[in-house]
């Protein structure tokens, strides 16, 4: 949060989101209580919101998996696909900032492949699918267990994420995202894909509150939504001061209805 002084009677509080965006509160003098009032009506949901970002990894994958198959491969091609669309834009220009070096540097000591906003999924049966892996490139993937994770299941007892992954890997994390998929895929079977990217279209029905990514509420919310859509396996969400989450009959069918709509910057309130 940004605390922009102008002048004795007004302050502007400017509130940043990992997004690229920002929304601002104003303070007039005397106003204190609402004000106050305001912030927290802001944060309390964002700060009691609940995490699922842990994950069980079971080296139980098929070896017919192993080197992926027809839905990995159609994932790979969307990906590519979205990277040329410049919807998978870096959360902050680092290559700017950085030299090589560091840059090289930063990505080995947090693991990651390549900065790049967004995932996207698709059904593999009516209990698992595959979904892009946390903090790799999108625009290459390339290996199961590192690119794709097949998600299995999610376990309420230990709040983590079921993964299942080919033997002799260390595989990367599951997307923060993966419990979202996960509730949607379980109440829709005709949803065969889903797409999440940091852009807007034009007349969405969109969540009220910005929680965080990988939180339940996110989830739950997201999940009401296409609930409640006109047809659920076709449904654009908007969610608030963040990106959009595309349900699709498989990723041909969410790419083709996108495709020459998409807005690239989230509207922020
Ligand atoms: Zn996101």
């Amino acid at each position: 949060m940004y605390i922009l002084h102008n002048d004795n009677e007004t302050t502007d509080i400017y509130f940043l989101t990992p997004e690229q965006g920002f929304y601002k509160l104003e303070y007039r003098k005397g106003e204190a209580a609402t004000f106050f009032k305001q912030i927290f009506e802001r944060l309390e949901p964002l700060a009691a919101s609940q995490l699922v970002i842990d994950n069980n990894f079971y080296d139980d994958l098929p070896e017919e998996m192993w080197n992926g198959d027809e839905i990995t491969r159609s994932l790979s091609e969307s990906g590519k696909k979205l990277d040329r669309m410049n919807l998978l834009p870096a959360p902050f220009p680092l290559e700017e900032y950085l030299t090589p070096r560091d840059l090289r540097h930063l990505k080995k000591l947090y693991g990651l492949g390549g900065l790049s906003y967004g995932n996207l999924s698709a059904r593999r049966d009516s209990e698992s699918f595959w979904m892009s892996a946390s903090g790799i490139n999108k625009a290459d993937m390339k290996t199961v267990g590192e690119d794709f994770l097949l998600i299995s299941g999610y376990d309420p007892d230990k709040n983590a994420m079921k993964v299942s992954v080919p033997p002799n890997i260390t595989p990367k994390r599951a997307s923060v995202d993966a419990i979202e998929h996960w509730m949607i895929y379980k109440e829709h079977p005709e949803v065969g894909a889903i797409v999440h990217v940091h852009a807007w279209m034009d007349g969405i029905k969109a969540t009220e509150i910005n929680y965080p990514c990988g939180t339940i509420e996110l989830a739950k919310t997201v999940a009401e939504l296409v609930r409640i859509s006109k047809e659920p396996s076709k449904a654009i969400i908007g969610l608030k001061n963040h990106g959009l989450t595309i349900t699709g009959a498989d990723l041909d069918d969410i790419f083709e209805r996108i495709e020459g709509k998409i807005i690239p910057q989230v509207p922020m309130s």
